[in-house]
């Protein structure tokens, strides 16, 4: 499999009247052509602010991107004009939000937004554009499309503009699809139509999909592959299966520990992590989870774990793989 995008040892802060927040760690993951991953995590923990900097939406400043490359097709993204960013977002590169109404407009037709990014990107005149544009809303599942492009956002339904979004964000087919909690706003049975859409559209369309989410039963339906982000860093990756059955970071454990089971009877309580991540002003020189983690040891609160590989597709960094370390099975919970 060839990748599209490849993300490496990427570091971004912003700077606030207390200090810089060192928001991503040196964060590294890829993509593949075609392939959805999810990238999961508590909030703050750098898994927004990574995909904005594929995107180049972070604002500098208080944004900077400190170290690190974005590899798109050969490019690098970190060191691109904001005229070549143009070019690139919305047409190979797109991104749907979990609140479509901060990035619809609200004072344009749906039609009209949809209708942008092809007359722009792709050079089609009004009558053609205004036709794919139907056709676009026909896709993802919006009924008698013809009259609905001339209505604005506010006289759409939540789910129905998620959907809109959907349309915006793929109408110029694009190589990459970034979606920032896409579903989390939405109520349950509209958070599965609007993921089995997305498996639809990259069926037809062979787009590779950025999935970011704090939703594990939305992973389990969705992705190839994982990344699981704590404090600004990757500490653990693997494909869907390695995540989900043979998961080997503590911090891991408590995030599928968390997920909310069929098999559970209703006297069983969902167990959540217990503390809260690090302070990023002034991040922890060990372990970012020894603070929280059960199985901490000495070295832990010394020094960072690095990434390891368990095999060629799964990474871990956790101090527990060291073959010094005492052997620890993850809670049953967390394994199912
Ligand atoms: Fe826990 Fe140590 Fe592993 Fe961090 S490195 S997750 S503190 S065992
Ligand atoms: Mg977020």
């Amino acid at each position: 499999m060839s990748k599209i995008l490849e993300v490496k040892d990427l570091h971004v802060s912003f700077k606030t009247y207390k200090g810089e927040v060192k928001a991503v760690r040196g964060v590294d993951f890829h993509l593949n052509k075609g392939e959805t991953i999810a990238i999961v995590g508590e909030s703050g923990c750098g898994k927004s602010v990574t995909s904005q900097t594929i995107m180049r939406l972070i604002p500098n400043p208080p944004g900077v991107i400190k170290q690190g490359e974005i590899i798109f097709e050969g490019t690098d993204l970190t060191k691109a004009s904001e005229k070549q960013m143009e070019k690139i977002r919305g047409s190979e590169i797109s991104m749907i939000f979990q609140d479509p109404m901060t990035s619809l407009n609200p004072t344009l037709t749906i039609g009209t937004q949809i209708m942008e990014g092809l007359i722009k990107h792709q050079k089609l005149d009004k009558k053609t554009a205004r036709e794919k544009a139907i056709e676009m809303l026909r896709l993802v599942g919006i009924p008698s499309p013809e009259s609905r492009l001339d209505q604005y956002p506010h006289q759409f339904s939540g789910g129905m503009r998620q959907r809109a979004m959907i349309a915006i964000a793929l109408a110029c087919q694009p190589k990459v699809l970034i979606a920032d909690e896409p579903t989390t706003a939405l109520d349950v049975t509209i958070q599965a139509q609007i993921i089995d859409l997305m498996k639809a559209l990259q069926e037809k369309t062979g787009t590779s999909i950025i999935l970011i989410t704090h939703d594990l039963g939305v992973v389990a339906d969705i992705a190839d592959r994982v990344v699981v982000m704590y404090a600004g860093k990757v500490v653990e990756s693997g494909k869907l299966e390695e995540i989900f059955y043979q998961p080997k970071h503590p911090y891991t454990w408590g995030l599928l520990g968390s997920m909310p089971r069929l098999d559970l009877s209703r006297d069983q309580e969902l167990l959540p992590i217990m503390g809260t991540p690090p302070n990023l002003l002034d991040p922890p020189q060990g372990c970012p989870f020894a603070a929280r983690c059960q199985h901490a040891m000495s070295i832990c609160t010394q020094e960072m774990p690095e990434l390891d590989e368990v095999s060629s597709t799964h990474q871990v960094a956790c101090w527990l793989q060291h073959p010094m370390a005492p052997e620890v099975k993850p809670p049953t919970a967390a394994v199912g």
